[in-house]
């Protein structure tokens, strides 16, 4: 758990709790655990002269880098951009901190602000601190859902589906929700689900599996590239979609975990 110097300072067990320092802490009493410290910081402070030589060799440190600035994607690009300027070795997470907007928005702010830059390779953690506008599971899911899309961390099966149009062979919505249900424990596999023969193939390029409607009521399997099954009827497309993955090894049963309390 992170905590903020002064509880951290209060807390007998300290191998399971961490202390964010601020700035002028950091600077004031150097860093506080000998395991792992998080510092927080402005671009303001950090580019202040010397800041940057004082941290960047600091083993057991993670700079969590805010911004109030409303272009912060730019900002904490610039921050980064400096960190690495000077060869800093810290690692960073970018922080963002939402109020004022509906969950449906926190998501696309969040993607857009944090994603973009893990995109180009900035970044090694995200902190989004959004109270009173979403649950800790959406902030989470949020948070995990930028590190899948950024190839940065796969924790979750992958979807490829096509946004349907005249061409489609099936209920795209129905059967992508099905085929979900059955699947989403499969970390790191991807399922393309497409409806139909004439562009889904192209569009889902890369995925391990692929769902292609070939006719009415027929869909046709992909393993990569290659077709493996055809003309499957469609009311045992899900199943036998199963079968495959089984076939190919990537299927694992889900895992039922019981806690004690
Ligand atoms: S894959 Fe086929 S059905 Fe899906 S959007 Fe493209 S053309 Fe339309």
């Amino acid at each position: 758990m992170i905590v903020n110097s002064e509880i951290w300072n209060s807390v007998k067990d300290k191998d399971r709790y961490f202390p964010l320092l601020n700035t002028s802490d950091f600077i004031k009493y150097g860093l506080l655990s000998e395991q792992l410290n998080f510092i927080s910081i402005t671009i303001d402070k950090l580019l202040e002269t010397d800041f940057i030589e004082k941290i960047k060799h600091l083993s057991r440190t993670v700079l969590v880098l805010e911004t109030n600035n409303p272009h912060g994607m730019a900002e904490q690009r610039r921050a980064i951009i400096a960190l690495m300027e000077t060869d800093c070795e810290v690692p960073v997470i970018l922080k963002r901190n939402y109020k004022g907007i509906t969950d449906d928005e926190l998501q696309l702010h969040a993607s857009t602000d944090i994603g973009a830059l893990f995109l180009d390779g900035f970044g090694d953690g995200i902190w989004i601190d959004a109270p009173g506008i979403a649950s800790e599971k959406m902030i989470n899911g949020t948070a995990f859902g930028i590190l899948q899309a950024t190839r940065t961390r796969i924790s979750k099966t992958e979807y490829i589906s096509c946004p349907s149009c005249g061409r489609t062979l099936f209920d795209l919505q129905e059967t992508t929700a099905k085929i979900r249900s059955r699947t989403d424990h499969l970390k790191g596999v991807k399922i393309g689900i497409m409806g139909c023969i004439v562009n889904g193939p192209g569009e889902m390029a890369d995925a391990d599996y692929g769902y292609v409607g070939t006719g009415p009521g027929k869909i046709t399997f992909y393993k990569g590239k290659e077709v493996v099954e055809r003309n499957i009827d469609e009311n045992k497309a899900v199943d036998a979609l199963i079968e495959l993955i089984k076939k190919y090894g990537d299927w694992q049963e889900v895992r039922v975990v019981n806690y004690e309390v």
